[in-house]
């Protein structure tokens, strides 16, 4: 006679069972790539104001999906 393949017993992890909030870590899956603001071209002003496409930086963050 054999016994049952398995452990029918619950898997208890051990601590830290329960993920804390603000667990925020960087994906590296998703990859951002920095453009040229087309807005201000780069220069992070329009007119003389602050580029509210990049937000003065002159510089946008984009998503690379699939190149
Ligand atoms: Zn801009």
């Amino acid at each position: 006679m054999s016994q049952p393949s398995g452990n029918p017993g619950v898997t208890v992890p051990a601590a830290g069972g329960t993920p804390a909030p603000g667990d925020e870590t960087t994906p590296d899956a998703t990859q951002t790539a920095e453009n040229t603001c087309p807005e201000c071209g780069g220069s992070g002003t329009v007119q003389g104001k602050p580029c509210p496409g990049c937000e003065g930086t002159g510089t946008v963050t984009v998503t690379v999906g699939d190149a």
